[in-house]
């Protein structure tokens, strides 16, 4: 009895506490009791904890479970495989005829196919939360918003059940959220303490913003480096909503951003002028009511760009629907000061949730006119296309069959159709090979994605970026491209195919690899890993081979066979085995006497090292670039290397290793004794990998001694106006930008390439001069050096006179200095190679 009268009690507390829960963000709402709210489920009322992503994604299977208009789908993994999901919520019949509506709004999105009647169609609503790990109030207010629709009484609801289909993307980033969540509950105080310096409330490098490898999934909608936007772009393609959310969070003390965004500062240049000035007015009325409604303050179009394609919120301007940022006060934590009074997650989370509900509500009122705008911007998009001047996008790195395949499978991702080239072709110098190219023509619904993916953005309404001001991503591909309006389309390429060749049997004295192909770095490090001993040669030269007399370029790969501790067979064994998996092409070679240039003896040819890296990382320096080097070491070359934190520097022996990267950022925390450790191993042949500020510190600890570029100081205005200072000094930053370097094909830096020049990707504006040493500035900025984004005047002119690679020769050993980014946002190809070779020659580079 007595049992039975405290579960009665404590069942009716807990009743009263959903009560009030669901009045808090639903006030005066009726639910359908047989689905069980996110707090009956989990057992705590939102807000009281960060939930774990387990927990997550068992509720959605719980609504899946009990619910017919709920359908949960994994559609993926993340790196640390936890699952991707999507939750689907409909009315019975729409969920029963959801292959037919998908369909149908495929066909809406081809403008090849009749356009179907839209008064019919059921609106497509992708709402994203949590694409930034540590900005928690999105994936729980997406747990209360799936709840309501599928659970509330109101006519809204039921309203939208019946005229939209709804895909929740819960949680974009569920590792950053998991770090976070740990964090943020495990330092969570009884009572909660407010005080911003609270250990809660400021999480331990790098934070959970970052996906495992450290990358910003908010910028990755377009290179697709991760699987948690493969999946997304994937998944995308197959419904072309009409509507994508994208929720985040801000500072304490800010208040509450929706969009329209900043007009012409930070639009996107390919993007119809009716998203920005009638859509986005449109919907920002919604969003308006219902926060006034709630009291919450907000604010609109004074900053927050939106024009990098690989937002979460530009990508689907980019595709016919609306996409849509917000931003609310952050808690960050479960209680935090801010200057309005402390501000608790519960009222952050409700921030979201009534733009949740704004955004359908809106989508659903604007039902028609977004279906007829999918259509118009298809229809509009091949009609620009077709009248292009450019007709006509041909590309083709005639050296590198696998970069050409990955960049293939790139714009496939992204739905762009690609075409053989049926003729040779020379376009401004530029020569392309039936057979060694493809061809993109501007007519094509993904017009606006072609542009995206081939032209640089050269005019800026704004000078102040929040990111990248450039992203043309042939030119990170490194892959030769032109304008070519003659140029004739052949068959259709559907999916890439990765080159494949057939390996040359029988005796041989030496085997040959070329260093061109983007995956030659993977198959040396698999080789030497399989303890193959493999030479380089450092001088062009002609050998007979299986396939007849081939010219090889310096860079080439020699494996010896009389010099191996392997036996000969095993030896051939790996070589062919590794040549299938990574698509290497092997050349065979009977003696060592050469038709043409040096032997394959010389003094000229020399073992390469193993490499053995380790890299600082930790407070002060840049997570993204110690991020992206990991990633490219991990995921295209399958190396592991040492992420030593900076505060347990002082127990490495780096005798231990022969390679030290420093990533960009602060080093004040290694102290005098490491320096020293530092100064000595250098000088006895170690080689440091330094990237941007990193070299400010060498400099500074008087390891390296090079210089700043100074221009004559250019007199500024000796007053301006206080509310200037933000576009005034913000113009001086290179926000993310692309330049052409001249590359001395010669030095080991440059081995695999075969152009004079390359698109670089630089986002810093530390300039340096050019070694005093003549050979050791192996890239450098061309006279004219301008590719695309934004750049001031000013720092143009340093650009035009500084490095963008030098060596720094020390004792022994050296520094080998990158000024831009080779390996930005796992996107730039084309410059990998440079820093791979810095890892695999940097012994060979002064
Ligand atoms: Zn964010």
């Amino acid at each position: 009895m007595k049992k039975l009268l405290t579960a009665l009690i404590f069942s009716l507390f807990t009743f009263i506490q959903a009560y009030a829960q669901v009045d808090y963000f639903f006030p005066g709402e009726s639910f359908d009791p047989a689905i069980p709210s996110p707090e009956e489920f989990l057992g705590y009322p939102i807000g009281d904890w960060h939930t774990r992503y387990d927990l997550i994604v068992k509720y959605y299977e719980k609504l899946d479970a009990v619910s017919d208009l709920a359908q949960l789908q994994t559609i993926g993994y993340t790196h640390e495989h936890r699952p991707k999901i999507i939750l689907t919520i409909a009315s019975a019949s729409n969920m029963a005829n959801l292959e037919a509506i998908r369909q149908k709004q495929l066909q809406l999105a081809d403008p090849s196919k009749p356009k179907p009647d839209v008064s019919s169609m059921p609106s497509i609503i992708h709402q994203g939360y949590g694409v930034h790990g540590n900005e928690p109030s999105s994936a729980e207010a997406a747990m209360l918003t799936a709840y309501w629709l599928l659970a509330s009484q109101s006519d809204l609801a039921k309203n939208l059940r019946e005229n939209a289909v709804v895909h929740f993307d819960p949680t974009v980033n569920p590792d950053g959220r998991d770090r976070h969540s740990l964090w943020a509950n495990s330092n969570k105080g009884f009572p909660p303490v407010a005080d911003p310096l609270d250990r809660e409330h400021n999480e331990a490098w790098p934070g959970g913003r970052t996906n495992h490898y450290w990358f910003d999934l908010n910028r990755d909608w377009l290179p697709l480096a991760h699987p948690e936007s493969q999946v997304k772009i994937a998944w995308y393609h197959q419904w072309y909503p009409n509507v994508t959310t994208d929720f985040h969070e801000m500072g304490t003390n800010s208040t509450y951003f929706f969009e329209p965004t900043k007009p012409y500062g930070s639009e996107n240049p390919v993007v119809p002028r009716k998203n920005y000035d009638d859509i986005n007015p449109r919907f920002a009325k919604y969003f308006a009511k219902y926060m006034d409604e709630i009291g919450s303050l907000y604010w609109t179009k004074e900053v927050f760009d939106n024009s990098y394609p690989g937002y979460g919120s530009t990508y689907p301007d980019i595709h016919g629907g609306l996409g849509l940022v917000f931003e609310t006060a952050s808690s960050r934590g479960h209680l935090q000061a801010s200057q309005r009074g402390d501000i608790s997650f519960a009222f952050t989370i409700r921030n979201h949730v009534v733009n949740s509900l704004a955004t359908m509500e809106a989508a659903l009122d604007n039902r028609e006119y977004m279906h007829n705008y999918l259509r118009e911007f298809f229809e509009s998009a091949v009609s620009e296309g077709s009248k292009d001047p450019a007709k006509n996008y041909v590309f083709g790195d005639p050296y590198d069959a696998s970069r050409n395949q990955l960049f293939i499978q790139f714009l496939r991702d992204h739905r762009i159709k690609v075409y053989e080239n049926s003729n040779d072709l020379t376009v401004g110098g530029q020569s392309f090979k039936k057979g060694k190219s493809w061809v993109v023509p501007t007519d094509q619904p993904q017009y606006r994605m072609v542009r995206t993916m081939f032209e640089y953005v050269k005019e800026f309404a704004d000078s102040v970026f929040y990111d990248a001001s450039a992203w043309t991503m042939a030119a990170s591909y490194g892959i030769p491209f032109a304008s070519a309006p003659g140029a004739k389309a052949g068959t259709e390429v559907l999916n890439s195919s990765m080159p494949s060749y057939e390996f040359p049997e029988g005796n041989a004295y030496a085997y040959l690899i070329d260093w061109s192909d983007y995956f030659a770095p993977k198959m040396l490090h698999d080789l030497q890993q399989a303890g193959v001993h493999v030479e380089l040669i450092n001088r062009d030269f002609s050998s007979q081979t299986q396939d007849g007399k081939i010219d090889f370029a310096r860079g080439t790969l020699m494996i010896p066979m009389g010099f191996q501790k392997l036996k000969k067979e095993d030896v051939q064994k790996h070589l062919k085995e590794l040549a299938a998996e990574n698509s290497q092409k092997v050349y065979k070679v009977t003696t060592g006497l050469n038709v043409s240039g040096i032997d394959l003896g010389s003094n000229l040819v020399g073992a390469v090292q193993e490499p053995k890296v380790i890299m600082i990382v930790g407070p002060g320096i840049s997570s993204y670039e110690a991020g992206e080097i990991w990633h490219l070491m991990d995921t295209k070359v399958g190396m592991p290397i040492t992420k030593v934190n900076s505060d347990m520097f002082n127990r490495v022996n780096l005798f231990d290793y022969n390679t030290l990267i420093m990533p960009s950022g602060s080093y004040s925390s290694l102290s005098e004794s490491s320096v020293s450790h530092i100064k000595d191993w250098v000088n006895r042949g170690g080689t440091i990998i330094s990237m941007k500020s990193a070299s400010l510190w060498l400099n500074q600890k008087e390891i390296t001694k090079e210089s700043l570029v100074e221009l004559e100081k250019k007199a500024e205005p000796k007053e301006l106006p206080f509310e200037t200072r933000r576009d005034f000094e913000g113009a001086k930053a290179v926000g993310g930008s692309i330049y052409m370097a001249r590359l001395d094909l010669t030095h080991p830096i440059a081995y695999g390439y075969r152009n004079e020049t390359i698109p670089v990707y630089r986002n810093t504006n530390l300039f340096i001069q050019p070694s005093k040493d003549k050979y050791l500035t192996p890239i450098r900025y061309t006279a004219n050096p301008y590719l695309g984004g934004y750049i001031s005047k000013d720092n143009l002119e340093k650009l035009k006179q500084s490095a963008s690679v030098l060596i720094s020769p020390t004792g022994g050993g050296r520094v080998i200095h990158f000024f831009d980014s080779p390996n930005f946002r796992g996107a730039w190809f084309g410059t990998n190679k440079l820093f791979l070779n810095a890892i695999f020659f940097g012994n060979q580079m002064d």
